[in-house]
């Protein structure tokens, strides 16, 4: 019986593992198939604050790691397919076993969608990025693609224009989902050109390792042309890791962990952290300020139970 597991390892995950190590609670980290989470696709992250010169993200993740693993924390290569927290201790079946914990951490995250071309996914971290925040500072002047019909692609490719020569937003129909404010926002920014109906069908240059174009296709006539690109953001939506908790967690209708004040779900004794709950910051700090909300709710219930 384990007193804390945590699923996830990214930075909400490894942050509720650092704290509830040092708790002396011995916490189970599971680290799922995207070991690292977000930060494991991106290369410099330079907005963590204690780095003056930026850190690379895998080695960011991978240092926390250490880090908890110095205070007792057990990692764990898995995932869960069956989760049963109908009572306490709970149960979590990971790779054909069950096992049991008196308190969880979902730290779970949520997956950036991708178009899914294999030049795309080759290029993650070289000039593809599902992140305008994390990575927009390295287009200065630079030519700049964003993906998307949505509110995250209006407010990607606005906030782009502030490094970027030019930023052309590609969609593929030519009406949007994006809310009319946000949409009429980037319509009358004069940095950003809107190409509707149209998709990409390839993104350059995968020999070099480095985005140097896209090529497009027009989705209504069937026509493609190249365009030249420095960065692509793909910013088509994000799909919270919580299908395993579904009926049993309450979650909003995209599937994002509702709250139920400061780190607690519906469920006492189960706490939400990071990007599995968020859909408005998503950030390695908040994140990991969120890991550490979540380790602190965990240990208070325990210590009070006397564990
Ligand atoms: P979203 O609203 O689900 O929009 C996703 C967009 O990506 C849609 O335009 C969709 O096109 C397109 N798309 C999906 N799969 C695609 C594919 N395979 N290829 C090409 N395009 C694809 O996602 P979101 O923009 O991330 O927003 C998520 C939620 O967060 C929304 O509720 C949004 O309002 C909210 N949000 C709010 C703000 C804000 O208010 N500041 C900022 C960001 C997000 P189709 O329309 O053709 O399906």
């Amino acid at each position: 019986m384990h007193n804390v597991v945590i699923l996830g390892s990214g930075c909400a995950g490894n942050t509720a593992a650092v704290y509830t190590g040092r708790a002396g609670l011995e916490p189970l980290v599971i680290q799922g198939h995207e070991v690292g989470g977000q930060l494991s696709l991106t290369t410099e992250v330079e907005n963590f604050p204690g780095f003056p010169e930026g850190i690379n993200g895998p080695d960011l993740v991978e240092n926390m790691r250490r880090q908890a693993e110095r205070f007792g924390a057990i990692y764990r290569h898995g995932e869960v397919t069956e989760a049963d927290l109908s009572k306490r201790p709970f149960r979590l079946m990971i790779d054909g076993e069950w096992i049991e914990t008196r308190v969880l951490i979902v730290a779970t995250g949520a997956k950036a969608r991708w178009l899914d071309l294999p030049s795309e996914q080759k290029l993650i971290g070289h000039g593809v990025s599902s992140c305008a925040t994390c990575d927009g500072f390295f287009y200065r002047e630079k030519k700049i693609m964003v993906i998307g019909g949505g509110d995250s692609a209006m407010e990607e490719a606005n906030f782009l224009t502030r490094f970027g020569r030019e930023v052309a937003l590609v969609h593929r129909k030519d009406t949007f989902r994006a809310s009319k404010i946000m949409l009429e926002r980037a319509r009358n920014n004069p940095k950003i050109e809107f190409i509707t109906n149209a998709t990409v069908d390839e993104v350059y240059d995968v020999q070099q390792n480095i985005v140097t174009g896209v090529k497009l296709r027009n989705l209504v006539t069937g026509e493609t042309w190249q365009r030249d690109v420095d960065g692509l953001f793909v910013a088509i939506g994000h799909i919270p890791n919580t299908k395993v908790f579904k009926g049993q967690l309450d979650l909003d209708p995209d599937g994002y962990i509702l709250s139920h004040g400061g780190a607690r779900t519906n469920i006492p004794g189960v706490f939400h952290a990071g990007d599995v709950q968020d859909r408005v910051y998503r950030q390695a700090i908040t994140a990991s300020g969120a890991g550490c909300m979540a380790a602190i709710e965990a240990e208070r219930m325990l210590e009070h139970e006397g564990h």
